[in-house]
């Protein structure tokens, strides 16, 4: 097969198929220790065609752990294409086996999970999921694949949002998955090419900049997001600290995550929006800011002051701050929060 018939290996058209991403294609599936790789025009274009190729009508999707919000958005949307799911937030193995149906297609994983960077027993999950004839699928983007390798645990697919630390300058935006050829051929032609959601060659060409710098950075956000989640869990006006080296699971730390990224978020001692909002408002090297895993700090809260619900349903306190910590030093970022903290 040639041309247009192999549009996945020839470069005929670059919808389907260009030098420059291939050079990224083959770098990530080579550090996720995956056969084959597609990087795509967004971390969404990628979990969008991932759900919309292993799905169809009657089709079941189980959430495990906090989920990126657009992601739940996303399935929300496919109910009306007949594609149930659920979300289960209790991380035990029971729970999660107790929500699996038999009409499950995917067991969706995000371990550190959004928001809350509660861990999931990735390899476990993976298998009460082959158990049941579905197939595991986890983002993530947050560890990177330097600090965990889902593929070698037994997850069928990787998904990224390169935009965050893979880009690592908030200039590109770009996602990509990772998985056996056989699967990535079957999202090819099922899906990406149909949705279209290409990634074009030089914001390729960033990524690929991005990626040479990308184990130099991570070290960087693991040893000053660690500074920092100590020091705001000595803090007296914090409540606690939701970062997985504080976390309660240690079996888990050792055997799946490699390193700790520089997002993570706390909870300050209080339940008042304007409270926190001026927190976050009183802060200078920290911006204001979605998106995250740049050089530069951001802090943001997922309570707007008019979404109580989402946060009880998530389970997140009102009182919840994240903070990605970016490569200022995490000296001059203790300070920026030290100043906060005085007027709190
Ligand atoms: C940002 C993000 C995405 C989506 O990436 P985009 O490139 O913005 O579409 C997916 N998953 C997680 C966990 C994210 O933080």
């Amino acid at each position: 097969m040639a041309g247009l018939a192999a549009e996945n290996r020839s470069h005929v058209y670059t919808l389907g198929q260009n030098p420059t991403v291939e050079a990224i294609e083959a770098k990530l599936a080579s550090l996720e220790h995956g056969e084959a790789c597609k990087f795509l025009a967004s971390g969404m274009a990628a979990i969008s065609a991932v759900l919309f190729s292993l799905t169809k009508v009657g089709s079941h999707v189980l959430f495990v752990n906090n989920t990126y919000g657009p992601t739940l958005e996303l399935a929300e949307r496919l109910t009306t294409f007949g594609v149930e799911h659920d979300v289960v937030l209790d991380n035990d193995l029971e729970a999660i086996a107790a929500a699996l149906r038999p009409n499950t297609s995917v067991v969706w994983i995000e371990s550190p999970g959004t928001m809350m960077f509660r861990l999931v027993d990735v390899g476990r999950v993976a298998e009460l999921a082959r158990e049941r004839g579905a197939l595991a699928v986890i983002d993530n983007s947050w560890s990177t694949p330097l600090f965990q390798k889902p593929l070698d645990q037994g997850v069928d697919l990787v998904v990224h949002a390169a935009t965050k630390y893979m880009g690592g300058h908030s200039d590109v935006i770009a996602g990509a998955i990772v998985g056996s050829d056989e699967l990535l051929e079957r999202i090819f032609f099922d899906a990406y090419l149909l949705l279209g959601g290409a990634l074009g060659p030089v914001d390729a060409w960033l990524v690929n900049r991005g990626l040479r710098t990308l184990p130099t950075r991570m070290l960087q956000h693991h040893a000053d997001g660690l500074k920092i989640a100590r020091y705001l869990d000595n803090h007296p006006k914090v409540r606690r600290v939701f970062h997985p080296a504080l976390a309660e699971e240690p079996e888990l730390l050792k055997t799946q995550l490699r390193g700790f990224a520089g997002l993570f978020s706390f909870e300050l001692d209080t339940e008042s929006y304007p409270e926190v909002a001026a927190f976050i408002d009183r802060l200078k090297l920290f911006r204001v800011g979605v998106s995250w895993g740049g050089v530069e700090s951001l802090a943001l809260s997922p309570n707007h002051g008019t979404n109580a619900d989402y946060l009880a349903a998530q389970r997140i306190p009102p009182g919840t701050v994240r903070l990605s910590v970016g490569l200022e030093g995490a000296e001059a970022l203790i300070l920026d929060l030290d100043r906060s903290f005085e007027a709190f």
